[in-house]
């Protein structure tokens, strides 16, 4: 299957401008570049024209208004590192421009299989000039530091002069929105020039971070291939170099030149300029060799993640381009994790939340385990701030996640929605124990993940207590963030419950000499680990006689109802325009949160409770958050309520391509584009991967033809192939599989390597 996404309709109104920014980005996890308009947009035009560098900060004030106890008073901000990506073209004097002349046509394409993009556009000057250019980009997914613009022209109606105008500057600023929660309020500009170099008609800035003592080198070299005059000039103000190049152009002949930049920090490297001229010498003029390792690479990701959706729409497009995405954001060397934006735009500041470990990690552990394992790494190298946030939370043991952050540090603002998330650390918890669980990797749970579920557990043991006969945990926020601060959130209890488990299961999983290591290294006795079975046994999961429901918190039930038949449309999402204490003392829910612990925590509950929990969640949810239809149809999936688990289907796969929430243009939302692929594999498939081994149910939807799909499960590669009539189960590589199929064991083996058996549920 040809995996390419292209639009053609091109109108100059700011919000598509912005989206096409955020769709069209080129990013590798490393390094993420916004889809601008290399020619610019006129000045009073909004555009978040970003490069940016995964987990590259600075630290800014976060005033606090009261300066209560240890409340954050400090923010870590991901930066806008450099803008590369400027190019302007003079046609005989005449520049190129949207916003003159005349666009005759353009399509802007994002091609997953060579992991370019491209924007190609025929356009007619005011004077009746007219040109075809074609700017294709890419973010290397081989040497991460690299990002190219190739650009060809050609006249179609003259000859003449051409002028390439081609900017590298450092001095630039953040975006900001005082209006939106949900952008950092001010824009400023936190970096300073710190050096710059010119060599031949290589160019390169350094920039230091004002406050955490970052510093980033960028370079520039072009290759004008056919010859011609060309200048570089330096300005000190704008900490910018500015190649112009001249030449001669003929009518119906296409000239061609690249732009090669490489960006380089210092959190990964001493001396970063010796190795940004390093990386330019190594790929300068490699444009085609950079072009077949991106393909080659690709390939390789695409045989283990290629999805197959038989519906006769667009379906397969847009899960791959969500999975395409969840590649170009997802950190890949342990010192950064996945924004819940990726590298698109500046949306929630470039911050790391649960987002990763719930909704992203499980297509990474499931097609890619060791970009997984890169993700998990970084919760382990952060291990030691998180026991200091715990501290400085008042906790005596253990530790807490920040609940944002990109350092490590917390960075939330605004507790009650934001450090009171306990939940973080039993996300994180079932992260690992799920990788473990996919991959039998014991050598992971050794070196890093026993470490972080003891040191997990701890907290639990310190933030909650025993109340009678009952573990009860008080005074923080669930996932839904329109109820804070409350007792017994069903969700964070039954997290911890599970997280307390494994802290015990580990010890009995790994080798004597690997558990004593672990002693060593965490203290942890065989007393407190005692403590956290019996705290796990004695956890306290809120259950309302009257409803036979699960209620949300303690006081949950207790609340008004919201009104909703009395709120108009234009209200949502409601965090923008009702107060928050007036949203949490009603029952209306953000996001999915108490369902969602059903199909993460093994929580044992009976069908009917979780179909009655179902039905009354799904009636006060307002899925302002993009992490909450996915969950509806996952758990709709399993509980076989197929029609529901269509319904909130429907309304995510396509979620930033159609802009449902109405701010890609500040980013795509991983969560949700992660969320789409599990509503496949582990809503409509069941896939499950427990204590007890791999198990799926699959059913195909009605509108469906048929989906097939590959997964990593221990040493094996499977592919489910799930059509009207059968289900068919392929071993591809690896000696044997055994699993369960709707409650069947079956066992794939070299000799027969496939099953198939009818396939039930839904489809007629
Ligand atoms: C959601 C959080 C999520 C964050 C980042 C918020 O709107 O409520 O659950 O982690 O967005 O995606």
């Amino acid at each position: 299957m040809e995996k390419q996404y292209t639009v053609t309709d091109f109108s100059l109104d700011e919000k598509t401008l912005m989206l096409h920014e955020t769709l069209f980005h080129n990013a590798n996890g490393y390094l993420g570049v916004r889809g601008c308009l290399e020619e610019g947009v006129p000045q009073s035009f909004n555009t978040m024209r970003g490069t940016y560098v995964n987990g590259f900060y600075d630290v800014i004030p976060m005033k606090q208004s009261e300066s209560l106890c240890n409340l954050m008073e400090e923010k870590d901000t991901m930066l806008n590192v450099a803008d590369m990506q400027s190019i302007r073209l003079r046609f005989e004097g005449e520049e190129f421009s949207f916003f003159s002349g005349t666009v005759l046509s353009v399509s802007r394409t994002l091609d997953m299989d060579t992991g370019t993009t491209e924007r190609l556009v025929r356009w007619r000057s005011p004077v009746g000039r007219e040109v075809t250019v074609r700017f294709t980009r890419m973010a290397s997914f081989t040497c991460k530091n690299v990002f190219t613009i190739t650009c060809e022209v050609c006249p179609e109606n003259f000859s003449g002069t051409l002028e390439v105008i081609s900017c590298h500057k450092g001095r630039v600023r953040n975006y900001a929105n005082p209006k939106d929660p949900r952008l950092a309020a001010s824009g400023g500009i936190h970096l300073q020039s710190a050096g710059e170099k010119r060599w031949e008609d290589a160019t390169y800035l350094l920039s230091r971070t004002v406050k955490s003592g970052l510093t980033v080198c960028t370079g520039v070299r072009h290759d004008f291939p056919q010859g011609g005059r060309s200048t570089i000039d330096f300005d000190a103000e704008s900490h910018s170099y500015t190649t112009r190049y001249e030449t001669a152009v003929q009518e119906g002949k296409t000239l061609r030149f690249t732009k090669y930049t490489v960006t380089v920090d210092s959190l990964r490297s001493d001396d970063c300029l010796k190795t940004a001229e390093e990386l330019m010498a190594a790929n300068f003029g490699k444009l085609e060799k950079l072009y077949a390792d991106q393909r080659h690479y690709l390939r390789d990701f695409w045989h283990s993640a290629e999805m197959e959706i038989d519906s006769g729409d667009d379906s397969s497009i847009a899960m791959a381009f969500n999975q395409y995405q969840l590649l170009q954001s997802c950190g890949s060397d342990g010192l950064c994790a996945t924004a819940s934006k990726g590298l698109s735009g500046e949306g929630y500041e470039g911050h790391y939340f649960w987002d990763t470990e719930i909704y992203v990690l499980p297509f990474l552990t499931y097609t890619a385990p060791q970009l997984a394992r890169f993700l998990l790494r970084y919760r382990y190298v952060t291990l030691p701030l998180a026991r200091e946030n715990a501290r400085l939370l008042g906790h005596q043991k253990g530790a807490l996640y920040p609940w944002r952050t990109i350092s490590g540090r917390e960075c939330s603002g605004f507790f009650p929605a934001g450090s009171a998330q306990y939940h973080i650390d039993g996300d994180i918890a079932c992260a690992v124990v799920r990788y473990y669980l996919a991959t039998g990797d014991e050598s992971y749970l050794a070196q890093e993940g026993a470490e972080i579920l003891i040191e997990t557990a701890r907290l639990w043991m310190d933030v909650g207590n025993w109340n009678r006969d009952r573990f009860v945990i008080n005074d923080v926020t669930g996932p839904d963030e329109y109820t804070c601060i409350v007792n017994n959130n069903y969700y964070t209890n039954a997290c911890a419950r599970y997280n307390l488990y494994w802290a015990c299961r580990v010890a009995e999983i790994l080798s004597r000499e690997d558990w004593d290591d672990i002693v060593k290294r965490t203290d942890v006795t065989a007393e407190e680990l005692k403590e956290f079975r019996t705290a796990a046994e004695g956890m306290y999961l809120p259950y309302d006689e009257n409803l036979g429901i699960n209620p949300q918190d303690d006081s949950f039930l207790q609340k008004s109802l919201w009104d909703f038949a009395g709120t108009p449309k234009e209200n949502y999402p409601l965090l923008l325009h009702y107060h928050p204490l007036y949203l949490y003392r009603h029952q209306v829910c953000k996001q999915a949160d108490t369902i969602l612990a059903y199909i993460l925590y093994d929580t044992r509950e009976s069908r009917e409770t979780m179909v009655r929990s179902f039905d009354y969640y799904e009636k006060i949810t307002t899925h302002d958050s993009s992490l909450s239809h996915c969950v509806f149809s996952i758990v709709a999936a399993r509980l076989g309520l197929y029609d529901k688990a269509w319904e909130h289907f429907g309304e995510s796969i396509r979620s930033d391509l159609m802009n449902s929430h109405g701010n890609t243009g500040d980013g795509i939302h991983t969560a949700n584009m992660g969320g789409s692929y599990m509503m496949i594999v582990n809503g409509f498939a069941g896939v499950n991967m427990g204590e007890d081994g791999l198990s799926m149910t699959p059913f195909l939807p009605r509108k469906w033809n048929g989906y097939r799909f590959r997964l990593r499960y221990r040493s094996s590669f499977l592919e489910v192939d799930v059509r009207k009539a059968n289900c068919t189960l392929r071993l591809l590589e690896g000696s044997s599989a055994t699993l369960r199929l709707y409650g069947q064991e079956i066992c794939l083996s070299a000799e027969k390597p496939e099953y198939t058996v009818a396939s039930r549920g839904e489809a007629e």
